[in-house]
């Protein structure tokens, strides 16, 4: 069997990295074994859907290399959603309800005072025709709930194995609302069915949700619909660095934001493809490779720790073996292309890829010098070589060593103050030749435009 999964953002809202690593996880365990991929956009809430929060769906997911094969809007597959309910209607699993928000708040407080659990008690399957009738006169229009068969629901899933769901302590789900509206609940059992997707993967605050969905698929399967209930996985939810659950916190989270920020696309699919399993946490060389090392079975059970901390370092990694031709063209449009031995020298000391323009600064200059023993500097003139190549800074360092006694940090920060103006950087031998002799004179001379 061939592997079909989908992800179903909403386009109301800016994707973050929970529901990233929700897409993520759908992507590396289909495409890790040659599966597909469908991005189907749940706008049913027209209301609430915007073009933009769309097309910026869309744009993550490209940016993080999560190409899909398929692609649908639920909004044109309204006449999918009409006829699945239609048949439901007709076998009664879909029945009528009309009360308003308000009553349905107050029979819930009467059921807690009592100590009954709140679910809807199914009132509206006991009214006659001539009640309807009198309802739809007043003005009132009738939402539609999903009969559920109050049974126990089970099903292996793929991240928690075995796992059953009462329907007996759910209320009947609406599926259609007064309005006209169908939510979610619906559409995505006749989307996954109309497009043979073999597993739902979601985070397991769906997993109750799940209960009442297999009924549907089969309660559709009964009324002769075509398609076959999916397989599920429920993902543990991300918790912060504090073990406090994320959720509230995901809006400010987005990933064009990440995007902004300076964060590689690998480091973030490694991050979000990792935690919570058993594989290290380190960066993968592609999402394709990430793809093909995923497995449930290294999925654990408890939450999964985002945290910033992790994502930083595995996006320095992600730098520090960034090939040149990688990173060429990135060079070129910041204006810092100063060649693969450029490159290879400051990539090491990179924690965002802009970082790099400071290191080219380096290079190219102005740098302001930093003399602190104008003797030590004048000494260092003195002895530096007349070739600047990749030997020369051992030469130097061993000439001036030799004759001023310094050693050590003593030695070698003064001489990076002075070339660089600061207390870190990268590598000052592989510098040196980059930096060129002319320029390592005047900032030795105290020239601050060198
Ligand atoms: N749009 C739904 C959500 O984001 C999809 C859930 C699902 O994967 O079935 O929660």
């Amino acid at each position: 069997m061939s592997v079909k999964v989908r992800f179903a953002p909403s386009p109301t809202g800016k994707l973050h990295v929970g529901n990233v690593r929700t897409a993520l996880v759908n992507w590396l365990f289909a495409k890790g074994q040659g599966g597909q991929f469908v991005l189907r956009i749940d706008d049913t809430d027209l209301a609430r859907s915007t073009p933009e929060f769309e097309q910026g769906i869309e744009d993550d997911l490209t940016w993080l290399g999560m190409l899909w094969d398929e692609r649908h809007n639920q909004s044109k597959r309204f006449d999918r959603y009409e006829a699945a309910a239609d048949l439901l209607k007709a076998s009664g699993r879909l029945y009528p309800a009309y009360e308003t928000g308000e009553e349905l708040d107050r029979r819930r407080k009467v059921q807690l005072a009592r100590g009954l659990p709140p679910i809807y008690d199914r009132a509206a399957l006991a009214l006659t025709d001539a009640e309807k009738a009198a309802y739809e006169a007043e003005g009132r229009k009738p939402h539609w709930r999903f009969k559920l068969d109050h049974g126990r629901v089970a099903w292996e899933d793929l991240a928690r194995g075995h796992c059953e769901v009462d329907t007996a302590s759910m209320s009947d789900p609406v599926l259609i609302r007064e309005d006209g509206l169908f939510l979610y609940t619906l559409p995505s059992v006749v989307d996954d069915m109309d497009m043979a997707i073999t597993h739902v993967i979601r985070g397991e605050d769906h997993v109750t949700n799940t209960g009442a969905q297999i009924e549907i698929f089969e309660a559709l399967a009964k009324c002769g619909w075509e398609g076959a209930t999916p397989g599920f996985a429920h993902m543990p939810l991300l918790v912060g660095s504090d073990g406090a659950a994320l959720s509230k916190r995901l809006g400010s989270l987005s990933i064009s934001d990440m995007r902004d920020q300076g964060y590689e696309p690998i480091a973030i699919t490694s991050h979000l493809g990792r935690i919570g399993t058993s594989d290290p946490l380190e960066v993968g060389t592609s999402v394709e490779a990430l793809g093909e090392s995923f497995a449930f079975a290294k999925m654990g059970r408890s939450p999964a720790r985002y945290d910033t901390a992790d994502l930083d370092r595995l996006n320095a990694q992600a730098l520090h073996v960034m090939s040149y031709e990688t990173a060429q063209p990135r060079l070129a449009a910041l204006g810092v292309d100063l060649g693969e031995a450029f490159w290879t020298v400051v990539r090491a000391n990179l924690q965002k890829f802009a970082d790099v323009v400071e290191m080219a600064a380096i290079v190219q200059g102005p740098v302001m010098p930093v003399i602190e023993d104008a003797a030590f500097a004048e000494a260092a003139l003195a002895l530096l070589p007349q070739v600047i190549d990749e030997t020369a800074w051992a030469t130097w360092t061993a000439a001036i060593k030799e004759q001023t006694g310094a050693k050590g940090k003593a030695l070698f920060m003064p001489l990076r103050l002075m070339l660089t103006g600061q207390p870190h950087g990268p590598d000052m031998a592989a510098m040196a030749p980059l930096i060129g002799r002319d320029r390592i004179v005047a900032r030795l001379k105290g020239d601050g435009a060198a």
